[in-house]
């Protein structure tokens, strides 16, 4: 028998101010406790009510050592970086951001037709080998995401796999899952999570339970070990995003957008920053 997982911690999202006065609801960050191995950050970007005046945004701004992960749902993200690359990250498309080594990008939200901006983040760790890598991008657009349907709820399969198919994102060295799981009415949605891999789900519409405990939205669930994960509605539907990974178990010192494993690596960083030897290509 599949052991399902119970709830181990459940997050009420943070409003906090990131960026150039950007509001975000946080559930975590950094933190050298590493507590939710090997993800780092959850921000959820939902501020359409009341709408805000213009968006500001994340001017250039440095990373090393991690992944960002973009989700848009609505509206979009313009995107600039010191190695040349550019484009627009709009609603149902992901990006998948391996920071490596160091690059220095911009985000800038911007609101789609609808007048909305709506999307997450998500920083993965990179394991010490890889945290001077070669930066990398996945971007992935919308079309491209398989849309898998399963006892009447729909699957957004961005990275892992679900009956076969499989998400489009790949070689990613946390072997993650991130799957968009809309569910219906009086449904039940279970699936299986590798018992050492990090687990949680980020409710983000509608209501529901997992392991007999109420859910609501916006809401992080943070899972026990087990082999498993279930999920149930009643009269609502509810819509979350499943996260899972296998931990690096290695000490990190995160310092605002690096994440590394020593105080030493982070001087380095900002040194390099200094010197302007940050970035090993062209800078923006
Ligand atoms: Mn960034």
């Amino acid at each position: 028998m599949n052991k399902l997982r119970e709830i181990k911690q459940l997050i009420e999202p943070q409003m906090v101010l990131e960026g150039a006065g950007v509001r975000l609801l946080r559930s975590f960050g950094p933190h050298t406790s590493n507590l939710y191995d090997p993800f780092l950050l959850f921000d959820h970007f939902a501020f359409n009510d009341p709408k805000e005046g213009p968006i500001a945004g994340f001017p250039t701004h440095p990373h090393r050592g991690i992944e960002t992960v973009t989700y848009m749902l609505s509206g979009k993200v313009r995107h600039r970086d010191s190695l040349g690359n550019s484009g627009e990250i709009t609603a149902g498309d992901v990006q998948w951001m391996t920071a490596g080594r160091g690059i220095l990008h911009e985000e800038m939200p911007r609101r789609g037709e609808d007048n909305t901006i709506y999307g997450f983040q998500l920083w993965v760790n990179l394991p010490a080998a890889q945290k001077m890598g070669t930066p990398r991008y996945q971007e992935v657009k919308e079309a491209q995401i398989p849309q898998h349907i399963k006892d009447g709820n729909t699957i957004r399969v961005i990275a892992g796999e679900i009956d076969g198919v499989q998400g489009p994102v790949n070689e990613i060295a946390a072997q993650p899952l991130y799957m968009d799981v809309s569910m219906s009415p009086n449904s039940t949605f279970e699936h299986a999570v590798p018992s050492d891999h990090t687990c949680m789900a980020y409710v983000f519409s509608g209501s529901g339970k997992s392991a007999s405990q109420e859910l609501h939205s916006p809401q992080m669930i943070i899972f026990e070990d087990g082999e498993s994960v279930s999920f149930e509605t009643q009269s609502e539907p509810m819509r979350f995003i499943l996260i899972a990974g296998a931990p690096f178990n290695e000490p990190i010192v995160p310092y605002g957008p690096f994440v590394m494993n020593t105080r030493e690596e982070i001087m380095q960083a900002l040194d390099d920053l200094k010197k302007g030897t940050f970035v090993q290509d062209s800078q923006i």
